[in-house]
């Protein structure tokens, strides 16, 4: 597997950015402090550079609300 997705669940983030704090290059921040992704995807991609700090920022999201998933097929 050459890279993950990080998905956000909407449902639960609280915009308190602290994933924006761990992955700048990837997560940008809208003005009440949600992330938004620089590439303007939903789940934006995380490449192996990348991938010790997204896994960081979901271990220490306050509100789990973020994921690696695999891509998807098709
Ligand atoms: S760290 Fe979690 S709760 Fe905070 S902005 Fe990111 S996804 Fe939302």
């Amino acid at each position: 597997m050459t890279h993950l997705l990080l998905h956000i669940d909407w449902t639960r983030c609280d915009g308190r950015g602290l994933c924006n704090e761990l992955l700048p290059e990837i997560l940008d921040r809208d003005d009440w402090g949600y992330p938004l992704a620089r590439d303007h995807s939903g789940d934006p991609t995380i490449t192996r550079r990348h991938l010790t700090a997204a896994r960081d920022a979901v271990a220490l999201c306050p509100r789990s609300a973020l994921g690696l998933i695999p891509p998807r097929q098709g």
